[in-house]
């Protein structure tokens, strides 16, 4: 079993913490580690040493602060696979999704590498004769990460690398569900030759998190995660006077129109509703046919759930690994329950599987849930596990009218041929990212990863010039120079 440590200050420490977090890799039953849940005392090293260490790299040039990142994305390339192996130990995730993850990670590392460019500040002369203004921009201070379990590898590379590039230092708590990646990660970091406290991590759950939401030091704070707490972190880092942008949960939406290439969209949203084991923030959770499209692709939907190979996500051949844990597993078929006590009916039904050879393992199978009534508790509520909800609408406004009708705003897809559609959706679906025949609308890392209406607290959101703007503050000058002062030369 492996030990987690904190990396404070460039070296590993042992945590005061005295409970502790299982760590179970949920295909086998195996117990992996235990997460120290640290608190205040833990969080009051970081925040130390990583305020010690501003003042210096601030002052390090933008195009030296990269070089630390050039070296971090060979050391992530390079070691690709064995993170991704470990994501899959302990998430649960198929390798190939575990490796698609890293890679959107490294992007991340890359986009950051332009960061002399990005954080150019802007210049305007004779705003008035003789005065000219500049806008520069400085980095922040010491910034945080709280981070959600179903990303371990991603999440934080939507904001690590922008944060060390423009100057900040920097703190990392990754979720006490997965906490070996980060492990891992942190050990190629800590052969990239970063000044010491530049970049910091501490481990735990809501104590640690409540002592970086309240820190003095502490200027800026991310989120990701469930909408509850993103609207708990959202709020309190802000009373503390912290810069803070917040990420929360989702029940995303496909509409799908008669005319759509029917097999593409099946092929498409199965990957996205069942795909990492239907936990991801931006898998499709309803699925919302449009006239004669109804009885096609509700037919192709079930056999594609049927038929998706569920295991281990490091056995050839697996399409969808477990879910998180007992817990969550428990939640998901209860609300499979919920849904069909509703009065939806269950198709597929994927509640109760036992996996050969991993029997022991926290699985559930692709779920289809029919006939989903709008009014429904189903209809609303986050599953975050692999189970599709099937409306039905006549007309395309009846279907945008039900996108919006929702709570959550982190993503809406249409399946469709028509351009003018396609068009009409882009322009009224209210929701951060809109995939049009696409089912995971995941932005690159050189776009924001948006997220509307209660999937987002904040303005500005990860990745790309957003999160050059989050990670540093604007300072306007205004200079005179009377030409009566020069020296003759
Ligand atoms: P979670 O909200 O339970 O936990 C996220 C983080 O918050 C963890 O680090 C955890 O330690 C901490 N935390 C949990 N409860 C807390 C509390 N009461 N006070 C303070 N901190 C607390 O989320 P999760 O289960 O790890 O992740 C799944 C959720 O994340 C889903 O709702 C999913 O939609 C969402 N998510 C959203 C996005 C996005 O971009 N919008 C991306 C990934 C995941």
């Amino acid at each position: 079993m492996q030990k987690i440590l904190n990396y404070i200050n460039g070296v590993w420490v042992e945590s005061k913490a005295s409970e502790f977090n299982d760590v179970v890799n949920p295909a086998t039953g195996e117990w992996m580690a235990k997460t120290p849940l640290c608190g205040k005392v833990d969080v009051e090293a970081a925040a130390q040493a990583a305020a010690a260490a501003f003042p210096a790299w601030r002052q390090t040039p933008a195009q030296d602060r990269v070089q630390y990142l050039f070296k971090l994305k060979y050391l992530l390339d390079a070691n690709i696979d064995e993170i991704s192996r470990t994501i899959v130990m302990e998430c649960g995730k198929t390798f190939e999704e575990a490796k698609a993850e890293m890679r959107r990670a490294i992007e991340n590392t890359e986009v950051a590498c332009g960061i002399p460019l990005m954080s150019q500040g802007v210049i305007s002369e004779d705003i008035a004769p003789g005065i000219d203004e500049i806008m520069i921009r400085q980095p922040v201070g010491v910034c945080a990460t709280i981070a959600p379990f179903n990303f371990p590898g991603m999440i934080p590379f939507w904001y690590l690398p922008y944060a060390l590039a423009c100057g900040n230092t920097y703190i990392v708590k990754p979720s006490e569900k997965v906490p070996l990646t980060m492990q891992l990660i942190f050990k190629l970091i800590e052969q990239i030759g970063l000044p010491k406290g530049v970049i910091n991590m501490v481990n735990g759950a809501k104590d640690a998190v409540d002592g970086l939401l309240t820190h003095p030091a502490i200027r800026a704070v991310t989120f990701v995660g469930s909408t509850p707490v993103a609207r708990y972190i959202y709020s309190t880092a802000a009373a503390h006077g912290k810069r803070v942008q917040a990420q929360g949960g989702a029940k995303n939406p496909v509409v799908v129109l008669p005319d759509a290439d029917m097999e593409m969209a099946v092929k498409i949203i199965a990957d996205s509703a069942f795909g990492c084991a239907g936990q991801r923030c931006l898998a499709v959770s309803l699925a919302v046919t449009v006239a004669e499209a109804r009885d096609t692709f509700m037919e192709m939907i079930c056999d594609a759930a049927q038929s998706r190979v569920v295991g281990y996500g490091l056995d050839a051949g697996v399409q969808m690994g477990p879910v998180i844990n007992q817990q969550s597993k428990t939640r998901i078929e209860q609300l499979i329950g919920l849904g069909s006590q509703e009065g939806a009916a269950l198709p597929v039904d994927g509640r109760g599987a036992v996996i050969k050879g991993y029997e022991k393992g926290t699985f559930v199978r692709p779920t289809i849930l029919a006939n989903v009534l709008p009014d429904s508790e189903i209809a609303r509520t986050e599953i975050f596990g692999p189970a599709l909800g099937l409306m039905h609408v006549d007309t395309i406004d009846e279907a945008i009218e039900l996108v919006n009708r929702g709570v959550y705003g982190n993503q809406a897809s249409l399946f469709t041929s028509s351009g003018n559609a396609a068009r009409r959706f882009r322009y009224e679906a209210e929701a951060g990212n809109i995939g049009i025949n696409i089912g995971v609308a995941a932005p690159m890392a050189f776009f924001p990863f948006s997220g509307w209406k209660e999937s987002f607290f904040g303005d500005l959101h990860g990745q790309g010039m957003d999160a050059v703007e989050f990670f540093t503050q604007k300072k306007v000058v205004i200079e005179r120079w009377p030409k009566e002062w020069s020296r003759k030369f």
